[in-house]
């Protein structure tokens, strides 16, 4: 490739807007250019670094059999709908109207896409396991989009999503794609960690993100100085759902469901009985509308797993009995800390565990999942909210440290949560209808080149790591406008190394060396060679590797092995 005809439009002054150094060089290299707020162009430049990302990707996903496809970007609302996210997903997503007054939504993510894909495609369990994946463009109307690609709008993510008979099989996908992102941010140059990524309503350690580290991350994780430990400081304690109780102060779950208009079809929703139901409630004296309904039973919090945690720094403020309602073996609890401002009923005495507490204010039903009682078991993963550094390690053998991260990848497994709702199902080898068990595996393939520039940049520009380099080697020739025999040197150079396949820019532009050494830093390539008359007269070329800070003579016909 020749810059003569492939534009560098390098900007020697870093503009305002951008606050962290990835954006400020992505810009002044020309990689990217904002067309709104959170969109942007990737120019030739920036789309070659864009594509080697996506290669890496690519080879690793193929490797562990995963099989590309292609899903819309928009997406019928009806899917979502029956998924529950709706109503759930709040403003981050994108919603249109077709000119039928159809509605839709510009895809944030593919869960319901891919499960409607494989209830469809998906008849028996020979066909399973499977895993699906895609490269492909996502929206999210992100509430704060900022630095650059990191935080965009519309961006571009590896998403991927596994389907099986049981969960042993999806530990083995889980544990397979873990290693292929492991190989994958290793190949790519990435000093990363993957920590225990928050499972909200799930639980246990079913969910890893991988983090890129850098100052700038907007990230806290927490790991152990000299052990394995790693989680994101998000993390809030998870409990064993399942025969135990959590206290009071442990997640709780909030979903709206604004679609129910009684309790009844609360209940339908919850697909569980309603078994006490109250009306009003004196509160500190004053008449309150108050439902409230525990449900027993053998409830999985995930059945509404909510979008995210809410806030329960603060445990419940309880209203002393006495000022509130009195009720055999009742407390009243605000729900406050969470943001629900409704007063709800709990019955512990009566009920000593309550799976879900729901009460309605004008916005509709909120119901909260809440587990607790009093005899508390162990904590399935700690709770490093608070962490700092120096706190003992949860696994009991370390201190901890603190780290920024940027977060770029994501594995989750996600049990049944969506294909039990969109009824993703196959014939299990008695013949019997079973609910597929799914996982599903993100990449932020746009954001992992801004976290690369993070991690790799000097006072002169990016440092591309060698496979993320859109070009390995650039060539520039002195003088080569004046210098017949440099030219064509410097353009028997470019054919000689781009047939032994390295991408080479020959900066023909005949721009004083000064000019062109200082475009070739900034757009960060890891090799420069020159060729120049005295060079030629030596038999040799000045080479400099990006991230030294000295010339290097190579004796002309050396070349190709040391680069090798
Ligand atoms: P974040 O916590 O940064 O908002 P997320 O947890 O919402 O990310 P996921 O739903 O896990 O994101 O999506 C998978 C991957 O997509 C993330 O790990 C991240 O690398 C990437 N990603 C998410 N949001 C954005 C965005 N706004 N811009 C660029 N990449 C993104
Ligand atoms: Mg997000
Ligand atoms: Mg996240
Ligand atoms: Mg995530």
């Amino acid at each position: 490739m020749r810059s003569s005809q492939f534009p560098l439009n390098t900007l020697k002054e870093t503009p305002t807007e951008a606050e962290i150094i990835s954006h400020q060089l992505m810009l002044r290299a020309g990689m990217i250019r904002r067309l709104a707020s959170g969109l942007y162009t990737w120019s030739p430049l920036g789309l070659r670094v864009l594509r080697k990302v996506e290669a890496v990707v690519r080879e690793e996903m193929e490797g562990i059999g995963a099989l590309e496809l292609l899903m819309p970007a928009i997406q019928p609302a009806e899917l979502w709908q029956e998924s529950g996210r709706w109503q759930k997903y709040g403003p981050e997503l994108l919603r249109v109207k077709d000119r039928h007054d159809r509605e839709f939504c510009v895809g944030p993510t593919h869960e319901e896409v891919i499960s409607d894909y494989a209830r469809r495609e998906l008849k028996s369990y020979r066909q399973l396991p499977i895993c699906y994946y895609q490269v492909q463009t996502k929206f999210r109307d992100e509430i704060r989009p900022r630095f650059g690609v990191m935080r965009a709008r519309e961006f571009i993510m590896k998403d991927a999503y596994s389907f099986h008979a049981d969960v042993e099989s999806l530990r083995v996908t889980y544990q397979a794609m873990y290693d292929a992102y492991t190989r994958i941010f290793t190949r790519l140059g990435l000093k990363f960690r993957a920590v225990e990524a928050d499972t909200g309503s799930i639980g246990g350690k079913g969910s890893h993100e991988f983090h890129v580290l850098a100052d700038s991350g907007e990230d806290a994780i927490a790991y152990a100085v000299n052990g394995d430990y790693a989680a994101n400081v998000e993390m809030a304690p998870t409990f064993p759902l399942k025969g135990g109780r959590a206290p009071a102060t442990a997640s709780l779950t909030r979903v709206a469901t604004p679609n129910a208009k009684t309790i009844d079809e609360v209940a339908a929703f919850l697909n569980a009985p309603a078994t006490k139901i109250l009306k009003t409630l004196l509160v500190r004296g004053k008449e309150t509308p108050v439902v409230a309904i525990i449900l027993r039973g053998d409830h999985e919090l995930n059945d509404i797993k909510a979008t995210k945690h809410p806030l329960i720094a603060d445990p419940f403020e309880f209203i002393p009995p006495a000022e509130a309602f009195t009720h055999t073996g009742a407390n009243v609890g605000s729900l406050g800390p969470i943001g629900l401002n409704i007063p709800v009923i709990a019955d512990f005495a009566a009920a000593d565990c309550a799976d879900f507490i729901c009460g309605a204010n004008e916005d509709g039903w909120h119901i909260t999942g809440v587990n607790w009682g009093r005899d508390l078991p162990e904590p399935e993963t700690a709770d490093l909210r608070n962490a700092v550094e120096g706190d003992p390690a949860p696994d009991g053998q370390d201190k901890l440290a603190i780290a920024r991260g940027i977060e770029v990848g994501h594995v989750f497994q996600l049990g049944t949560t969506y294909s039990e709702k969109m009824h993703c199902e196959f014939l299990d080898e008695h013949g019997k209808p079973a609910t597929a068990i799914m996982g599903c595996y993100g990449i932020g393939v746009s954001r992992i080149v801004a976290a690369a520039i993070e991690q790799n940049h000097d006072d002169n520009g990016i440092v591309w790591p060698v496979p993320l380099a859109p070009f390995e080697v650039a060539i520039v020739p002195i003088n080569g406008h004046r210098a017949p025999a440099v030219q064509a040197e410097a353009e028997r150079l470019e054919a000689e190394l781009t047939a032994q396949g390295f991408n080479v820019l020959l900066d023909d532009r005949g721009l004083r060396p000064g000019v062109a050494f200082a475009d070739m830093e900034l757009i960060g390539i890891p090799l420069r060679i020159v060729v120049s008359e005295r060079g030629l007269a030596a038999g040799e070329y000045e080479t400099r590797l990006r991230w030294e800070s000295e010339n290097k003579s190579i004796i002309a016909d050396q070349l190709l092995a040391w680069i090798g």
